[in-house]
């Protein structure tokens, strides 16, 4: 936990980690350890098919949590959906069945109160038109660190899979998550910090549900749009990079030695903005996006 210049606190979060309990190498209680010893302040352990309810683990925070899929065969084509429930009250019902839809997924999910992500769009080729059809995805994986070399091909980013959904409207609220499996160093590297008074479930969730997060993998960041203006300040960057429809924009990248602020105004026609800040070791902070127009 960090608390910025007004005083307001930052819980830092992983929300989907695996373990033992389905493909993971690590136990559910060396999970935990491992990055309670990190300052993780809340964790979700998201084992396939295998729901852990919520509770408390050495003052760090669990969020109850379970990944699942839809979609045959693995095959792109037929639309593979991976989606991580978070901080459900109860299990959400549902089973592995032939057939099974993403639509089914998510209702289930919030008929038991929990937050649903859509995990690394990436990694599972989700098609932009496919993504904006599916009503009811509380936020996406913008960053899966386990989808990214050696673990993976390079598919750990999904910002371009995103932009195009936002470019067509649809602006999701974007979390990085480490999706660990082995812990060969996918482990403690992408996280979420979460603006809330206290480190509960409520509050966390709360929090979620009215977008007061943000993406890291070390930098931190405050952003403030005013509808024409987005303007980031960050601790110390070489880089702040803004992202919109526009597929040209000559003001795209800032650059600078210890860079801790920059700013963008939309240009005509650009319907969202959001922003990185990368810092000297090559590590992110991903604003969310935000809509033209709106504040
Ligand atoms: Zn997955
Ligand atoms: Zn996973």
């Amino acid at each position: 936990m960090y608390q910025d210049a007004a005083g307001r606190r930052w819980w830092k979060g992983n929300l989907h980690t695996h373990t033992t309990r389905s493909d993971g190498v690590k136990t559910p209680e060396e999970a935990a350890a491992l990055y309670r010893a990190h300052g993780y302040d809340f964790l979700a352990l998201t084992d396939h098919w295998k729901y852990a309810p919520g509770g408390m683990a050495d003052g760090m925070l669990l969020l109850a949590g379970c990944e699942y899929d839809a979609g045959a065969d693995g095959l792109a084509e037929n639309g593979i959906y991976h989606i991580v429930s978070v901080g459900a009250e109860r299990e959400p019902a549902l089973q592995k069945l032939p057939g099974l839809t993403a639509r089914q997924i998510l209702d289930a999910i919030h008929a038991a109160e929990g937050f649903a992500i859509l995990a690394h769009p990436a990694w599972s080729l989700n098609r932009p038109d496919e993504i904006i059809k599916l009503r009811g995805i509380d936020a996406s994986e913008i960053y899966n660190t386990m989808s990214g070399t050696p673990w993976n091909g390079r598919r750990a980013d999904s910002g371009v899979v995103l932009d195009t959904v936002a470019a067509n409207g649809l602006l999701l609220p974007l979390v990085a998550a480490d999706d660990a499996h082995s812990y060969t160093g996918e482990d403690c590297r992408s996280f979420i910090y979460v603006q809330a008074e206290e480190l509960s479930r409520d509050a966390i969730l709360s929090a979620l549900r009215a977008g007061r997060f943000y993406a890291s993998q070390g930098p931190r960041m405050e952003v403030s749009f005013d509808g024409k203006c987005l303007r980031v300040s960050c601790t110390p960057a070489e880089m702040v990079v803004f992202y919109s429809n526009r597929v040209w924009s000559s003001e795209r990248v800032v650059r600078g030695e210890n860079l801790t602020f920059a700013e963008y105004r939309l240009l005509p026609g650009e319907n969202f903005v959001r922003a990185e800040v990368i810092d000297a070791q090559g590590r992110i902070a991903w604003s969310q996006p935000f809509a033209a127009g709106e504040r």
